[in-house]
């Protein structure tokens, strides 16, 4: 059953406060997996998709925990409001690429409403997709810091940040549709970049939705693993590489070198024509080594 509750005030996707629209805070609420696809097929475009995620609550469990997150707050952010929702993506619809994580942080993308902002995570993505030249800038602290994002869409798996950075499989599956209209809404898109092992096998049903012809067996992840696809747009090719979670970042399992060259082939792969957005040619100040 979905539903709207009384509307109050809503911070939208990407962060401005908008007033007197939509539900308590601005946005259609879900709250079935049943709905969530209904909802999802129906979004005509990444704005209507960013304000329906935000607004699901199709998962007991995960709505719980973001919610209390947000409620207790972490005392150096004690003065912050937390987003407390789940966390829509992030870059235009016009990406040649797509970078796909497992879940926003408890106090990172919870709090900040964006995907990968707040967190040493996001500080290792961003980073690297401004050396790719596919970010503005190297940082992501806030929404509203100036962030740009040039052919390439930022998104998780799993929208709402779960207990232990552990989503259940359940809520993997009820939240793929998701997943799944957003690569729908990218017309332009080659390369899947999948961040660790768990957004490596929630892509493949969301693969086989949309079209795609899948291996068999599945293909095994692992850094730099690469499969290409073909599907009703063409070929679209799926890169794997070690999640940018500090137990990775921090233990040297992955290096700001391995991360580079797997967006590097990213790059390599979307560039249909030379300049193409994504195509890896420097865009808002990235070097390129
Ligand atoms: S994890 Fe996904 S499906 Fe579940 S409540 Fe969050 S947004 Fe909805």
């Amino acid at each position: 059953m979905e539903d709207a509750a009384a509307p109050r005030h809503s911070r939208a996707p990407g962060g401005t406060l908008q007033r007197g629209r939509g539900d308590a805070q601005g946005f259609p609420v879900t709250r079935t997996a049943a709905g969530v696809a209904r909802s999802a097929r129906a979004a005509r475009d990444l704005a209507v998709l960013d304000a329906r995620v935000s607004g699901c609550r199709a998962c007991p469990r995960l709505v719980s925990w973001r919610e209390e997150v947000a409620r207790v707050r972490r005392a150096s952010f004690r003065d912050q409001d937390y987003w407390g929702r789940p966390v829509p993506g992030l870059g235009p619809a016009d990406a040649r690429i797509a970078v796909v994580g497992l879940a926003p942080a408890a106090h990172g993308g919870n709090r900040t409403g964006r995907v990968f902002t707040g967190d040493r995570s996001g500080d290792w993505i961003f980073a690297a997709l401004w050396r790719a030249g596919l970010a503005s800038q190297p940082t992501s602290t806030h929404v509203g810091d100036g962030l740009e994002l040039t052919g390439v869409r930022v998104a998780a798996a799993v929208r709402c940040a779960p207990p232990d950075n552990a989503p259940t499989p359940a809520e993997r599956d009820t939240c793929n549709p998701w997943l799944a209209r957003e690569l729908a809404l990218l017309p332009r898109l080659r390369v899947v970049v999948v961040l660790g092992g768990f957004g490596w096998t929630a892509m493949w049903p969301v693969l086989a939705g949309a079209g795609y012809a899948l291996p068999r067996p599945r293909p095994a992840f692992g850094h730099g693993a690469e499969v290409t696809l073909s599907g009703p747009r063409g070929e679209l090719t799926v890169l794997g590489s070690y999640h940018v979670s500090q137990q990775n970042t921090f233990t040297g399992r992955l290096t700001e070198p391995m991360l580079d060259a797997v967006l590097s082939r990213a790059t390599e792969l979307a560039a249909g024509e030379a300049g193409q957005p994504g195509s890896g040619h420097p865009v808002g100040g990235g070097p390129r080594p």
